[in-house]
């Protein structure tokens, strides 16, 4: 395969435009037979349900590329059945489960020459949405949906290494208790850009929220979740109906059990007990496990392991991650799809 001569090292998290993407359409109450395109601009009326009341949703994944040249795709039928959910949460129709899985790949595929070389630590993301479209003005579902997919090459989250971040705790709210925090909904993002921002501005990586309910326990960690390792050495992770249940962190308790022998647990974790944690990170597809140096709440700065230095259970679960999802390391059975690649 012959890539683009692009600087894969300094990709960033940018947009850029490759030659194609998938594209149905869902209009008299079917998904039409759906396809490629090269059109990148989507052609909607100025009264769809997307753009008013926030009937949308999305997934993000990425595509790795193996030392063999070989194309990974990690756990895609995870992000099939959680846009199936997403969608239901808000009346869309879900896109077929195995079809979303094979549009997936042949969006890999036409867009292969950018898929980042093995070895840069760069990836190939990928942005599946579900939107409603079509002419309404009262709030109610659409009468059409387009489901697409398109993808971007992006930079390895960490140039020169994984290592710490400091991270803001917010006393904005995310998502409530029984609204739509566990879905991957656009909704939950708009209210996200004032903590985020302010939190930038003061030098932290993201905010992170607090349980809307009483502000006593941890949610997220700006897009992505939380898990510590306890000083008696458990995987926890906070239990709660108003997070986003992220792939990453599932896969992470599943290997923390599977492959490191620790107890593990979804728990409520208190923001009063933070010091039983000897380690703490932020996972994630965008993120992959971010370890999280220290908490700024109001006044105090509670510390983890190291502001600089990366604890020994967090970086085993990195590289046991990300040594799958590049194919270093064999995964459990089903985690690895294969993208059939056949363009020259
Ligand atoms: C997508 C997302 C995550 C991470 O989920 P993964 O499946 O691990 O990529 C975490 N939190 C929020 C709010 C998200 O939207």
């Amino acid at each position: 395969m012959q890539k683009v001569d692009w600087d894969w090292e300094n990709l960033g998290f940018q947009y850029r435009r490759l030659p194609f993407r998938y594209l149905s359409v869902h209009k008299d109450g079917e998904w039409h037979e759906g396809g490629l395109t090269t059109d990148s601009t989507l052609h909607i009326s100025e009264a769809s349900t997307a753009l008013h009341y926030g009937q949308n949703c999305f997934e993000g994944m990425k595509a790795y590329q193996c030392k063999d040249g070989s194309v990974n795709l990690f756990r895609p039928d995870q992000n099939a059945k959680r846009l199936k959910a997403s969608c239901e949460r808000l009346m869309m129709p879900a896109f077929p489960e195995d079809k979303f899985v094979e549009a997936v790949k042949e969006v890999v595929n036409a867009n292969a020459k950018y898929i980042p070389p093995y070895g840069t630590g760069a990836t190939l993301y990928i942005r599946p949405l579900v939107i409603g479209v079509g002419d309404t003005i009262g709030v109610s579902p659409a009468p059409e949906y387009i489901f697409t997919i398109f993808a971007t090459p992006v930079g390895s989250y960490f140039k020169g290494g994984i290592k710490p971040a400091n991270f803001w705790i917010t006393d904005y709210d995310r998502a409530a208790p029984k609204g739509t925090g566990a879905a991957k909904v656009g909704g939950n993002y708009g209210g996200s850009l004032i903590p985020g921002t302010e939190a930038k501005k003061r030098n932290f990586a993201d905010a992170v929220y607090l349980d809307p309910a009483t502000h006593s326990k941890i949610e997220e960690v700006g897009s992505a979740n939380f898990f510590g390792i306890t000083k008696d050495n458990r995987f926890a992770t906070p239990l709660s109906p108003s997070i986003l249940p992220s792939i990453t962190k599932y896969s992470l308790l599943y290997l923390a059990k599977h492959k490191l022998g620790l107890e593990t647990s979804e728990e409520p974790v208190y923001l009063d007990q933070l010091d039983e944690f000897k380690e703490v990170g932020a996972c994630g597809t965008a993120a992959v496990i971010t370890p999280v140096g220290g908490m700024q709440y109001h006044d105090k700065f509670i510390e983890f392991y190291s502001e600089t230095e990366v604890g020994p259970v967090t970086q085993k679960l990195y590289d046991l991650l990300v040594g799958i999802q590049f194919g270093d390391v064999e995964g459990p059975e089903g985690w690895i799809q294969k993208v059939p690649i056949t363009e020259a």
